[in-house]
């Protein structure tokens, strides 16, 4: 349909839909559908995924079925995603991850796309930078996956400015940032979610007490996944001590800790 389709259709631009294993977060291990949307506005340095950044002009879907993958056109409405999410499934209803890219670039399909699931859990992963766009779509979530961002580790944004996204813009410093993320810690706070933060390497265990003591004040009770970073472009990966260090810190916040890598990585799986 292209980008000629009305603009009241909440169609969502879709990089790929398949299965495999949740590699990081609460759900890790299980195995789920992962339905990536294209576009982010954000620069993490230890960004795995740049190749969902931009829109490309024509952008198609892979849509990886158990019997050999096949491309489509990548504007999706939500009922052709649940179709192509019933496509790839191996076997019984999965729990569908929604990932990206940023998926809240995307919200009117996120929220249209909850209804098509029948049973499958919807989760959301998401970078945590628009929180006007998180609080429309949490009715349709039954799990959130909420990077804590520190923003030592991003470049500054590149805004998608595409008619079909959110308007709402990324934070651009640290004082947006603390601000999204007050806002996105609020509105998850006593949900099913959990909040993930990638640990770099070069950065005292200090750099990370800012953000820790945002979830005590604001979602206190949420897990938090740290995460070391892989490392990718010129990013660091961080030493044990650091790690360790940084996952006391939550323990003195009273934080539930988990340390997880990346474990689709590990396994060498998408
Ligand atoms: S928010 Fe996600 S997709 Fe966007 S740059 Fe960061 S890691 Fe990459």
């Amino acid at each position: 349909m292209g980008t000629s389709a009305p603009e009241s259709s909440p169609r969502a631009p879709v990089l790929e839909v398949f299965s495999s294993i949740q590699g990081e977060g609460a759900f890790v291990g299980e195995p789920q559908v992962f339905l990536r949307l294209r576009g982010c506005p954000l620069r993490c340095r230890w960004c795995d995924t740049p190749g969902s950044w931009t829109l490309p002009s024509e952008p198609t879907a892979r849509i990886a079925r158990p019997a050999g993958a096949r491309r489509d056109d990548a504007w999706a409405t939500p009922f052709q995603a649940a179709c192509w999410i019933a496509e790839v499934e191996p076997g019984a209803p999965r729990t569908v991850s929604v990932t990206g890219g940023e998926p809240l670039l995307w919200p009117a399909f996120v929220l249209g796309l909850k209804p098509m699931l029948g049973r499958r859990r919807l989760h959301l992963e998401t970078a945590g930078a628009h929180p006007r766009a998180l609080d429309l779509v949490l009715p349709a979530c039954d799990h959130v996956s909420l990077d804590l961002k520190p923003d030592f580790d991003l470049d500054p944004p590149v805004e998608l400015a595409h008619p079909r996204a959110t308007p709402e813009r990324a934070p651009r410093d640290a004082a947006e940032w603390a601000v999204a993320r007050t806002e996105c810690l609020r509105l998850v706070a006593g949900r099913d979610a959990c909040g993930k933060l990638v640990v770099s390497g070069g950065h005292p265990a200090e750099a990370f007490a800012p953000i820790l003591d945002e979830v005590e004040r604001h979602a206190s009770g949420l897990l938090v996944v740290v995460q070391p970073a892989s490392p990718v472009g010129g990013v660091e990966a961080p030493s044990q001590e650091l790690v360790d260090a940084v996952a006391e810190m939550a323990r003195d916040r009273e934080l539930p800790v988990r340390v997880l890598p990346q474990v689709h990585r590990l396994l060498g799986i998408p």
